[in-house]
């Protein structure tokens, strides 16, 4: 069976997982909890430190060790479908998001509480996920998949097996990846995601008139938020913390730049914006190198499986939807698909795979 029931692993080793998921994002741990709930047993494998992927947090201290904290990738997310406005309102009334703004369009945009990073947390807290490890290969070995890692903590090498594994990745990290017999590869080499820096930085001009998330008309910066003014954010300066993300042309252009000069243009870019000469008290500047998705894949159902065993689930699948949205939409998808085809599937996996 390519869905081994959980108590009888087709594996003579005792390590072996009925799902291996590759990424602690918010796609690979909405998976990871909705698989575990059918009773499949499952590990969650992150290369970070911790949760979160383009979802995550960042605490940087200056030299007076004063500690600033932001938003390192998305900022907020909102919800366009009837079932993730419904999971944004769960988690909301659960204490885990937190309603911070209404945009133009009239979306309410949500933050975890007390930073993005909480929300994926939330969702590893009754998980198996292990961090600082990083799969580098993967290979069928009789039967079941083995998955090489290294354990960034200390350089060690080992495997674990599993039944069936699910890329959580973006398409480029899964890519790689990937054996190279599948032919659900082909379909991952026209993805593209835009680059894009994000510079956090802390300010301390008094008069300094920035909306909480505005998007003003510049070809270097695409939206500024103050990370500050979020609901359940604790700062305990009268300094602002801004949070700064690129234009997805200017990031092109210069995403191999070294980090002094793209900060030095994003902050003379800014300084002409807000009419202010900056008083900078701490900063902080990231490379996304897949930030959000350019051009995605166009499916029936937002999500590729394949019988021997290998899933990929992400935000470049579900083109009506955006970011986070689409990756929860991807990830329930595949559950559900998963859930259908349950037992009924007859043993397969070695000959497809062959
Ligand atoms: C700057 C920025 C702004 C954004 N703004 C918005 C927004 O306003 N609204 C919105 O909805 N979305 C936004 N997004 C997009 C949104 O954050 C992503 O769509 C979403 O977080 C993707 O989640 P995911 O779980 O699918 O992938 P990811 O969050 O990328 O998770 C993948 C995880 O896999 C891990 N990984 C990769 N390879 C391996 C490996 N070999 N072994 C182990 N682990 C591995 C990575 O470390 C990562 O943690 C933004 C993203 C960025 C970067």
């Amino acid at each position: 069976m390519i869905l081994t029931d959980n108590n009888q692993t087709n594996c003579q080793e005792t390590n072996t997982v009925n799902f291996a998921v590759i990424g602690a994002g918010i796609s690979g741990l909405t998976f990871a909890n909705k698989i575990s709930a059918l009773g499949y047993t499952v590990a969650v494998f992150e290369k970070a430190r911790g949760t979160g992927g383009r979802l995550s947090s960042k605490r940087v201290k200056n030299s007076n060790q004063q500690t600033m904290a932001f938003d390192l990738g998305c900022t907020s997310f909102s919800g366009k479908s009837v079932e993730f406005k419904a999971q944004l309102d769960y988690w909301h009334q659960v204490g885990v998001l937190a309603p911070w703004l209404v945009d133009k369009q009239g979306n309410s945009h949500y933050v975890a509480s007390s930073r993005n990073s909480s929300l994926t947390r939330y969702l590893s807290q009754d998980l198996d996920c292990y961090f600082s490890t990083q799969i580098t290969e993967i290979r069928m070995n009789n039967g079941v998949w083995e998955l090489l890692y290294v354990d960034h903590n200390d350089g060690s090498e080992s495997r674990i097996y599993a039944d069936n594994v699910v890329f959580a990745t973006p398409s480029a990290q899964a890519l790689a990846l990937l054996p190279r017999q599948l032919e659900m590869k082909a379909r991952l080499t026209d993805v593209t995601n835009e680059p894009q820096w994000v510079l956090a930085l802390e300010v301390s001009n008094p008069d300094l008139n920035i909306d909480d998330m505005s998007f003003p008309d510049s070809e270097l910066i695409h939206s500024i938020s103050i990370e500050s003014n979020k609901p359940t954010r604790e700062h305990p300066r009268q300094s602002k913390i801004l949070q700064i993300q690129t234009t997805a042309q200017w990031s092109s252009e210069y995403i191999d730049r070294d980090k002094q000069t793209v900060e030095g243009f994003i902050i003379k870019e800014l300084e002409l914006i807000t009419q202010q000469s900056l008083i900078i008290t701490n900063h902080y500047l990231h490379r996304w190198l897949y930030s959000t998705v350019s051009c995605g894949i166009e499916l029936d159902n937002p999500y590729l499986w394949n019988k021997c065993g290998i899933g990929l689930i992400g935000d470049y699948f579900d083109s009506k939807h955006f970011g986070i949205e689409a990756s929860w939409h991807s990830a329930i998808a595949l559950v559900n698909h998963l859930s259908d085809i349950g037992d009924t599937q007859t043993a397969v996996r070695a000959h497809e795979y062959d």
